[in-house]
Parts: structure tokens; sequence; C-alpha cells
């Protein structure tokens, strides 16, 4: 972008400065409606997420066989909830402010199979791509025990067919062992940034794994280059697929359910604050999705990003969504958070939930680092470091009187609010890794 065009932009949407100056900003979204309102915009409904519900149900016996550790939960892959007070007061300290509520963390990051929210969407993605070519073949039925699926029959069967995804990680570890699981041949397009143990990891369950030296966006794009060459190649489209999204929408109504049996109250006068890491959208964006369907008014979400990756907080901010890539600005989408180093946001994901957002915030990557330390001094919970963005969240929202008072929040029900930090990946990570994000974190 030019620069004159930079300085054009800063007159109208002066946080851009900030966000070019690389400081932690947080943005609370003027715009935001009433839920039944904001729910027009997506063009996906409660039917759809049902939908998706249904389908992990169907396979839910395939996955107990495929992964015996899903076996306790019978084949569903879902994480638990847990209250983190020792954490909470630790941060009253470190940001030196009372916390009212209470402090709660979302462990997608010790998710089975894969260790991070995409075993949710692209998990169900791949799924749901088998099932359509079964069906279609005639060689399975939606009344049938899909544990038939593992067989060698139906891995013959899915062998004459490919996938493809572009990834800075997580993504490509999620759909590139389920894709291999069932038989599928499976590309995974790393940007630079993926770790080392991740493409080995991928390489050992049987995955193509293709190198780049540039980010996740030139990825995503060879991916797709790529598979439009075979018709019988299926490209995973992370900046645009409705059915990922819907992955991710499921969460809703089970922590609803999980919230329900711990006697979590959420409702106007019990309100949940959900902060949600955000890389390109997907992923916070079909969870958000799933818990305005599931609390609707009641919960209020509020996406993360690196204060060198801020994509949707620039996209949704400007209006520009798509049309602006952090890297217009001169902003290097260089950051230790693996999947949220992207530049450029989803722009089905901004346009769809963008009154149904709350705010946005960025923080740096040392804070991402020490937080990753302080949570596992105090509860003994060991995260990557993208799965702490969301921890500074009660911090903003309680320190911002403006979106309080615009909210109409009283002291009652601020005492009475849950804080859940949705905590995005890291079971997966070797000991030797943990411990230099430890050391990192602690000096
Ligand atoms: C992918 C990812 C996210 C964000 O999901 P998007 O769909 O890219 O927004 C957050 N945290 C972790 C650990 C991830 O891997």
């Amino acid at each position: 972008m030019q620069q004159d065009k930079i300085v054009e932009l800063i007159k109208t949407h002066p946080l851009v400065k900030d966000l070019i100056a690389l400081k932690e900003v947080t943005w609370f979204n003027p715009e935001i409606a009433p839920t039944a309102e904001g729910l027009k915009d997506v063009g996906l409904t409660k039917d759809d997420i049902a939908d998706a519900a249904a389908r992990l149900n169907r396979f839910a016996p395939y996955i107990a066989k495929a992964f015996p550790e899903t076996q306790p939960s019978k084949g569903i892959i879902e994480s638990q909830v847990r209250p983190i007070p020792k954490m909470q007061q630790a941060l009253t300290e470190r940001f030196g402010m009372p916390l009212s509520g209470k402090l709660w963390l979302k462990q997608d990051s010790h998710l089975p199979i894969s260790g991070s929210i995409k075993a949710r969407g692209g998990i169900y993605e791949v799924l749901k791509h088998a099932e359509d070519l079964a069906v279609q073949a005639g060689l399975l039925k939606y009344e049938d025990d899909y544990s038939k699926l593992f067989s060698d029959e139906f891995r013959q069967f899915f062998s004459q067919y490919s996938i493809a995804v572009g990834s800075t990680g997580n993504l490509g570890l999620s759909i590139g062992i389920m894709s291999a699981k069932l038989g599928f041949k499976v590309s995974v397009h790393m940007s630079a940034d993926a770790r080392e143990w991740k493409k080995q990891k991928l390489r050992a369950n049987g995955v193509n794994v293709v190198e780049y030296k540039t980010d996740y966006s030139v990825a995503v794009a060879n991916g797709r280059k790529e598979a439009q060459k075979d018709p019988t190649c299926f490209f995973i489209d992370d900046e645009n697929s409705r059915t990922l999204f819907l992955g991710y929408s499921v969460a809703g109504e089970r922590l609803k359910k999980q919230f329900a049996t711990l006697d979590v109250t959420v409702d106007n006068e019990h309100p949940l604050f959900v902060y949600l890491p955000c890389g390109v959208g997907g992923g916070p964006g079909g969870v958000a999705f799933g818990l305005k369907n599931a609390f609707g008014d009641a919960v209020h979400c509020i996406f993360a990003e690196p204060t060198h990756s801020p994509c949707m907080l620039l996209g949704v901010y400007t209006g520009l969504h798509e049309k602006i890539a952090v890297q217009d600005l001169g902003i290097d989408n260089l950051t230790a958070a693996d999947g949220l180093a992207v530049g450029r946001p989803s722009g089905f994901v901004g346009r769809a939930m963008q009154r149904l957002i709350d705010g946005y915030y960025t923080l740096q990557d040392q804070e991402m680092y020490q937080l990753l330390a302080l949570l596992d001094e105090t509860e003994g919970v060991r995260l990557e470091p993208s799965a702490l963005a969301g921890m500074p969240g009660i911090s903003r929202v309680l320190a911002n009187q403006e979106y309080l008072q615009r909210m109409g929040f009283t002291k009652a029900q601020l005492d009475n609010a849950t804080h859940l930090v949705w905590a995005t990946g890291g079971g997966m990570v070797p000991a030797e890794e943990m411990e230099k994000y430890l050391a990192k974190g602690r000096s």
C-alpha cells in the first residue's frame, strides 16, 4: 500500500497507527448487534450445526476404533473445561487490578488425535468428504455402523482420492492424520513458520509434506493450485470453508452441556465472556457462531491476535476484510504463535461474524511466553504460546469502561460472570520444545 493511502487510512481509522507501531491494542466493536439480528449475516443456521453434530455422532464408532485414545469418550472428540483460580489470582497481581467473576480454561490443547482446536474443524471436514464419497459410491448408508470404515476395503476405496491443505502446522496435523488414517493420499503445504516436529509427525503418518520458504497465504495458494490440476483431489480451503466453520461450531452446544453438568450458570444475569485466539478466523469464528447459537445474548466473544499478525482486527475494523493484509501496512507477520501467523483474514468469517464479536485485541509474543510459564507454575497446565493469547482478555474487558458502560453491565453481572480462555493448542508439543517455551517465559 502506498504511503499516502496509509496516511488516509489512519485519518479515518486511527487505531491503524498503533497496529503499525506494534502496540498492544484493544478494540470493542461499535457495530455489535443483538444475537438474533447478528446471526442473519452468517448464512448458516442452527440446523446446519445440528447436521454437523449428527455427522460427528455417526462417525464416533469409527473414531473410537481408529483412535483408541478416544474410547473413553466413545469416539467423540471433546475437551475438558476447568476453573483456574490460582492463575486468576496471579493475573490479578500481574495486571494490578481486581478481576471479578471466575476464570476458566477450555482445554482444546488436549483434544485427542491432533492436540489443538483443529481437531474440531479439520477432522470434521475430512470426515464429511469421506462420507460424501462413500455414500455416492453406494458403499455407505447414513444408518450404517461407521466402524466398518476401519477396513482394508474402505482404505482401498479412499486411496483413489487425495486431499490437499495449506497450513502453518496445526490444521495440517489434523487433516493429515485423519486423511491418512482413512486411506486418502494427502498433501500438506506448510508455511515457513511451521515447526519441524509437526512435519516429522506428519511424515511418520504417511503424509506428503510440501515445504515453503514463504508464509501461510502462499502455502494455501499453492495447495489450491496443485489440487486444481487433479480432479480426484479435494482442497480444504481454510480461508473460505463453511464446512470447517461448522465443524468448529459444534463446540457451542457441547460447552453448554458441560457447564450445566458443572453447575455453571450462563444467562443475562451471569454473562459468559470467551477469549479466542484468532488466525485466519475459521476456528474462533466457528466456535463463536456455535456459542452465539447456544447461549444467545448471554455470551460475549472476543478475539485475540499477536501484535505482528493482527489480520482479523484490521479487516473488521477497517471494513476491508480480505482486501487488506497486515503486510500492506509494513507489519511483518512474524510471530512465535503457531496458527496465528496469518496476514490476511478470512473475508467470509469477518463478514459473517461482524456484528457478533464484541471485541478484538492484540498482545506481544513475550506476553504469551510469560503467561505460558505462569499457567504452568500456578495450575500445572502446559500450552503452546498461541493458546495463551486469550489469557489477558479478562483484564482488557474489565479495564474498558467505554465497553462496559455501552453494554450496560452492572456490578452484580460482572461479579457473576464466567470468563473462559479458549486454550487452542499445545497438548502434543514435544518435551524439549516445551522446556524451551518455559525457559523463555520464565526469563
Ligand atoms: C489455528 C489455530 C488458531 C486459530 O484458528 P484460525 O482458524 O486460524 O483462526 C488458534 N490457535 C491455535 C493453536 C491454532 O492452531
